[in-house]
């Protein structure tokens, strides 16, 4: 690590001018996203302006960008069945088509893939060892998610070569990312940056572990960890290069709406590195919403400790709750300003059709009702009692059934 840090002295004294057009070039030929395209190095800083670069104008302007998260897509075995066609193709678009307005609506849309897309290399197979069909990564992309936060507790269900097959996947997927495993060493290094109507975006996305399943001992970057030296790196670089810092990290107690003190010993080293959104996935439960205040600087940040699931077979009503975080960020005067922080609570719907096959829905809880629940395969789930479970966990302040 220490060759590491005199290589980027070296670099900023030697070759600054030469990584600015480096970085120039790169956000010329990718548009938009500047795919870990910068390196670390404090020239980097010159990326955010680059972006701009062919409209210096519209720097200072006053910009605008909704952002949606959604949590864990868990493609459990009858979640993998319920996309088999006649033909014996898989298609899965059927699972995202009712929220699918909303997340095209977005400007940036957000997904969890808790299971790793290893695709038809390995056998297919969920709890507790995953590996899911790549055109479940088809459908996620079609309904008009554009980041795939990939660090989570199953990363590792398929080894290195899962990891393999799934950067390989997204690498064919163009105008999409996906934040948290990495091809090489160079790549565990490297921050994402997402330019929107003239908003800088850093994405960060960690997990607190792999299910015990270690790290292969040459490739100890392949999936980023909660490390604290390794997350304060990071954000102090995005912190410098962007205009909002965003953080997905994969924690807290499975089941448990309460935020743990893991959670809160990470929101804090957040918040103190001037970090401006966090999304937590992982606890398959929704937990709270809240404003935090740093107390040297008054810095808010806005967190939400789980989105819980998205879709899922898990069989507990409360992990049939999940939500999905919808933000507006917005630039004024060149100041950065959350003006929107909610939380619209979804309902994962399934039940058991014809050949004891399942099939799968997301509902927004706003248009969901009682007749679809008596048809759900986990009964109980009535809107009132959701509506109660949200009640309890979201402050209502950050509530939006819309
Ligand atoms: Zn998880």
């Amino acid at each position: 690590m220490t060759d590491k840090g005199s290589l980027n002295k070296k670099l900023y004294v030697i070759i600054p001018v030469v990584l600015a057009v480096v970085v120039m070039i790169a956000f010329a030929i990718s548009g938009n996203i500047t795919k870990k395209a910068d390196e670390k190095s404090p020239t980097a800083a010159t990326s955010a302006s680059a972006v701009n670069e062919d409209n210096t104008s519209k720097k200072e302007e006053d910009a605008k960008v909704t952002l949606i998260a959604v949590g864990d897509n868990l493609i459990h075995n009858t979640l993998i069945s319920a996309g088999e066609q006649e033909d014996g193709s898989l298609d899965y678009t059927s699972l995202y088509t009712n929220i699918k307005p909303d997340i095209e609506k977005a400007d940036i849309a957000v997904i969890d893939q808790e299971t790793i897309l290893g695709g038809s290399s390995f056998e297919y197979s969920g709890y507790p060892t995953f590996n899911s069909p790549w055109e479940i990564g088809d459908a996620a992309i079609d309904a008009g998610f554009d980041i795939f936060n990939c660090a989570t507790n199953h990363t590792m269900d398929k080894g290195w070569a899962g990891i393999e097959k799934e950067i390989e996947y997204f690498s064919t997927k163009k105008n999409v990312v996906q934040l948290g495993v990495n091809a090489n060493e160079e790549d565990y290094n490297k921050i994402t940056y997402y330019e929107k109507n003239g908003i800088v975006f850093s994405m960060l996305n960690y997990t607190y572990g792999t299910n015990g399943i270690p790290l292969p001992d040459d490739k100890p970057w392949c999936v980023n960890m909660l490390d604290k030296a390794k997350v304060e790196a990071d954000i102090k670089e995005a912190r410098a290069n962007s205009d909002v810092v965003i953080v997905f990290p994969h924690w807290g107690t499975e089941n448990s709406h309460d935020i743990s003190e893991y959670q809160k010993e990470y929101t804090k080293l957040f918040s103190d590195l001037g970090v401006d959104i966090v999304i937590g996935c992982h606890p398959h439960v929704l937990q709270p919403v809240e404003w935090v205040t740093n107390e040297s600087t008054g810095k808010k940040m806005i967190v939400y400790y789980s989105v819980g699931n998205f879709i899922s077979h898990q069989i507990e009503l409360n992990q049939l709750c999940g939500g999905i975080a919808q933000l507006t960020i917005e630039k004024k005067n060149g100041e950065i300003e959350i003006s929107s922080a909610k939380l619209v609570p979804i309902v994962c719907h399934y039940s058991r059709g014809e050949n004891d096959k399942f099939s799968f829905d997301v509902y927004k809880l706003g248009d969901y009702n009682n007749d679809l629940a008596a048809s759900h395969s986990q009964q109980g789930g009535t809107v009132e009692y959701y509506t109660d479970l949200v009640k309890k966990v979201i402050d209502e302040e950050f509530l939006s059934m819309t």
